[in-house]
């Protein structure tokens, strides 16, 4: 008989003693709800501790939680592939900074903390789906960080492919080479409307009968194969200093601020999350003990943090009593003008270059300290890459960022992005006719 491993329930109670396979290859539970472990296995000090690098930590860690149906030997060779990058932990230099590190999350093939996620899910799908001839779509609807993510982490696996959408000239013209760049079973396109039109028309396929049996599924934040590799580094970052920290994590949907606490949870010392958004303020307002409600999200300078309504709320509801809510999480909205005066201060006080995500990450631990006087060390989440944003890096310190040659390259492949009437109808056909 199989070990009994992990389970997954729904946030709505509609699904029990869920596989992490099928957790994962449906992403949303039946009723609507979000899968979340059903129990939490104990990390050992001295597995985080005694890892001769990352990848060997992220096996160890994954091998706790998914023993039961991946070999732990499948599960090396997986981290070794997916996280095929470093992953520095470095600390300010610059007088106010004392404690402070900055945990570089960017140095994936597309510059955003999102590589980690998406290359382990890629793979985690491939795995299940080997020996099978199941065959898998992998439909997204992208403003920005996830698509590019997602497109190069499955890009080449035998039996899954990915259809991109995002909206024609609402993102960066270096956001959009990184979507349409020319990768094999990726298709992009360009949807003559907003990020929410994309929306409409992907949550529109999931449910009509004909383009759901073409074995949809999504890889955004809200599948939990995203957000298992997103507890990993939060252990090398514990590991380094070898005692309780304050996490602020520069976050939007919160599916990187739940992995973190899922670390926790799982053992790892943390004095105190720091849930860093920007104007969109709805769990800062809700930890502020504000009555709130889902609202549509604000355009800001960190745009891949543009959320109203962030789903992964559900499960850190599901997942902490409100209490122990108040209690591990402390929340802060950092507003344009701030994160633009934290780039300048940072680069100002300790000559680092912050892109505008880490930014806000960075102004939430001043604003801690100076409010709670808490000078427990702090790593920063540093979630993507100033390169990314060259044109405020440009406007607001005066100079480029450095481009790293990955995605230099990118300006000169061929690149491949049809595009696409804003209906749900237009999707349809192209999805039934096999893009
Ligand atoms: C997606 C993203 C975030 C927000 O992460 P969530 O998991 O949605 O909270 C922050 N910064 C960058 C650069 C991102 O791409």
């Amino acid at each position: 008989m199989m070990k009994r491993g992990i389970t997954y329930r729904s946030t709505r109670g509609g699904a029990r003693g869920v596989s992490f396979r099928e957790a994962l290859l449906t992403g949303l539970a039946p009723d609507g709800g979000l899968f979340v472990p059903e129990s939490i296995p104990v990390i050992p000090p001295e597995i985080p501790r005694e890892a001769a690098d990352f990848p060997a930590l992220a096996a160890e860690v994954l091998t706790r939680w998914l023993a039961a149906e991946v070999p732990p030997d499948r599960l090396s060779a997986l981290s070794r592939d997916a996280f095929s990058f470093p992953v520095p932990l470095v600390p300010l230099l610059g007088k106010g900074w004392e404690g402070v590190s900055v945990l570089e999350l960017f140095h994936g093939p597309t510059l955003s903390f999102k590589d980690f996620g998406a290359r382990a899910m890629a793979r985690l799908m491939g795995h299940f789906l080997e020996a099978s001839d199941e065959r898998l779509t992998i439909l997204v609807a992208t403003s920005g960080d996830t698509g590019s993510a997602v497109a190069d982490g499955f890009a080449g696996m035998d039996n899954i492919r990915v259809v991109l959408l995002y909206p024609k000239g609402q993102v960066s013209p270096t956001q959009e080479r990184q979507l349409i760049v020319r990768r094999p079973g990726v298709r992009s396109f360009a949807v003559a409307g907003t990020f929410d039109d994309c929306q409409r028309m992907v949550k529109a396929a999931f449910v009509d009968p004909e383009t759901a049996a073409l074995g949809l599924s999504s890889a955004n934040s809200i599948n939990i194969g995203r957000l298992l590799p997103q507890m990993l580094y939060y252990f090398r970052a514990g590991r380094q200093r070898g005692e309780e920290v304050v996490f602020s994590v520069p976050s939007g949907n919160l599916g990187n601020l739940t992995g973190g606490l899922l670390a926790a949870l799982s053992g790892l010392p943390v004095r105190r999350f720091l849930a860093a958004h920007n104007a969109n303020d709805f769990f800062p307002n809700v930890l502020a003990g504000r009555a709130e409600t889902p609202k549509a999200s604000r355009r800001t300078l960190s745009n891949a943090m543009d959320v109203g309504a962030p789903s992964n709320f559900e499960r850190i509801t599901a997942l902490l009593g409100p209490e122990e809510m108040q209690a591990r999480i402390w929340g802060t909205s950092v507003a344009d003008r701030a994160t633009v005066a934290s780039m300048r201060r940072v680069y100002e006080e300790t000559g680092y270059l912050a892109d505008p995500h880490t930014a806000v990450g960075l102004e939430a631990v001043r604003r801690y300290r100076a409010e709670t006087g808490d000078a427990t060390p702090a790593v920063v989440l540093a979630t993507a890459h100033p390169a990314k944003f060259p044109e405020t890096v440009e406007r607001v310190l005066g100079f480029s960022p450095e481009t790293p040659e990955r995605l230099a390259a990118l300006m000169h492949r061929p690149t491949n992005a049809a595009a696409l009437a804003p209906t749900p109808a237009a999707l349809k056909e192209r999805l039934l006719a096999h893009v």
